[in-house]
């Protein structure tokens, strides 16, 4: 509807192949994913193939070094194939550990974990959460004790998306007291690792959900990203890609079931005539509307001032992601409700976006903790760069 756009030929053209992607490999395996509860690994090969995780990569690593544009585009073609489990699975592979490689990894890691992620030859997760510790990221208790030459990793995440799929995790561990915490690059080859799916969730079924283990497992020295003891803070501040991805997904999947609402009010009948002639479901509409497309100009502020600013971005992220996860999910849950009794049935997809949107107002960072940075800022006038708070940014 919006004539504003941001997209260039460039991203209008990569859109249009990647949709032609979507309809040939994603959109036929979608019953069998979701019964199957994992995603095809073929999938991950296929993508990387045609360079749709690398489009807002550097070309040096096999991307294709076009901006965050590129990458919303494909979010948003995704998002309207309505199978957030794969989504989630793509994104946790791309958006969640590539992007800090990218910021701290050497060049032998990066050509080592991220080249081969790009091409879709590697599946990568992030390994931040655990069992006892989630938003609170100083709770962490999976230890890695410096031996010398090398590290000793214990302890167990939770929750991990491609958690059994994974070759490589972007993994947070205890390396001293307090907020002594440094990121890892752990090979699931190690000897002593081993993880276990999570079947039962609500939603997101094609996702691969796992629980991990670590038991006496030796990690080379050279797997350090970044600098030892200063995790915390790098989780602090370089996680904010999911956010934006998590925003900008959650805009595209409320459009899309928008759209399912409206076609739908055209051919359901009652009392004799299309449903869509009755005001209050038209005012539904009206309003479902708005929300989308305040979402949309958030998140695409958000991005705006992502490509400017980086991870300096986190004040206008937080409110993005904040609100449109929280609004997005109120989309769906209107649109199943203009669908009646057969909005609940699987027949119209309203079922999979309900209950897969509710995972992200939980996931990449809680509501409360996006409201938990904003107020900082807006009550305590911290600076935006200065922000600092004991929970997942
Ligand atoms: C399907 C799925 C996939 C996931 N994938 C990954 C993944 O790939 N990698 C990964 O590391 N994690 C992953 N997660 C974990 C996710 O990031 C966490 O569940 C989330 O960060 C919340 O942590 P928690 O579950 O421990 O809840 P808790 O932190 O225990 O929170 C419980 C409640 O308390 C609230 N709360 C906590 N602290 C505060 C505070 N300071 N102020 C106000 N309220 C607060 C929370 O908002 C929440 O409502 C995944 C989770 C799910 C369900």
């Amino acid at each position: 509807m919006s004539t504003f756009s941001p997209f260039t030929e460039e991203h209008q053209l990569l859109r249009q192949s990647f949709r032609q992607f979507v309809a040939k490999e994603i959109t036929p395996n979608i019953k069998h994913w979701e019964e199957n509860k994992i995603c095809d690994r073929e999938v991950f090969r296929k993508m990387g193939e045609q360079g749709f995780f690398g489009v807002s990569f550097p070309e040096a690593y096999g991307g294709s070094g076009m901006d965050m544009w590129a990458a919303v585009a494909i979010s948003e073609e995704l998002s309207h194939a309505n199978i957030g489990g794969l989504a989630m699975s793509l994104y946790a592979h791309t958006y969640l550990p590539l992007p800090v490689i990218n910021a701290l990894g050497t060049e032998e890691q990066k050509q080592k974990y991220m080249a081969p992620a790009l091409r879709g030859e590697k599946v990568a997760a992030l390994g931040i959460t655990e069992p006892g510790a989630g938003s609170d990221v100083g709770g962490i208790t999976t230890t890695a004790e410096d031996k010398g030459d090398h590290f000793v990793v214990n302890g167990s995440k939770m929750f991990i998306t491609n958690g059994t799929m994974a070759d490589f995790v972007v993994l947070a561990v205890r390396t001293g007291e307090g907020h002594a915490l440094s990121l890892l690059l752990f090979d699931t080859a190690t000897p002593g690792f081993s993880a276990t799916p999570i079947h039962n969730k609500l939603g997101m079924h094609s996702s691969d959900t796992g629980q991990l283990f670590f038991e006496n497992c030796i990690v080379p020295k050279s797997a350090l990203l970044g600098e030892k003891d200063f995790g915390f803070y790098y989780i602090m501040s370089n996680f904010q890609e999911e956010r934006l991805i998590a925003s900008i997904t959650g805009t595209a999947a409320a459009e899309a079931a928008l759209e399912r609402a409206k076609a739908y009010m055209k051919e359901r009948t009652a009392f004799g005539r299309p449903i869509g002639k009755f005001q209050v479901l038209r005012h539904k509409v009206a309003k479902m509307a708005i929300t989308v497309e305040a979402c949309r100009s958030l998140a695409y502020r958000a991005v705006a001032e992502y490509i400017e600013k980086g991870p300096g971005a986190y004040y206008i992220i937080s409110i993005a992601k904040a609100f449109i996860c929280e609004e997005a999910f109120n989309v769906a849950n209107e649109a199943l409700q203009i669908h009646g009794g057969w909005g609940y049935m699987e027949d119209y997809g309203l079922a999979r976006a309900f209950r897969d949107l509710r995972l992200l107002t939980v996931g990449a960072g809680t509501t409360e903790i996006m409201h938990e940075i904003i107020s900082k800022i807006e009550m305590d006038e911290v600076r935006h760069d200065k922000v600092l708070i004991k929970a997942r940014v």
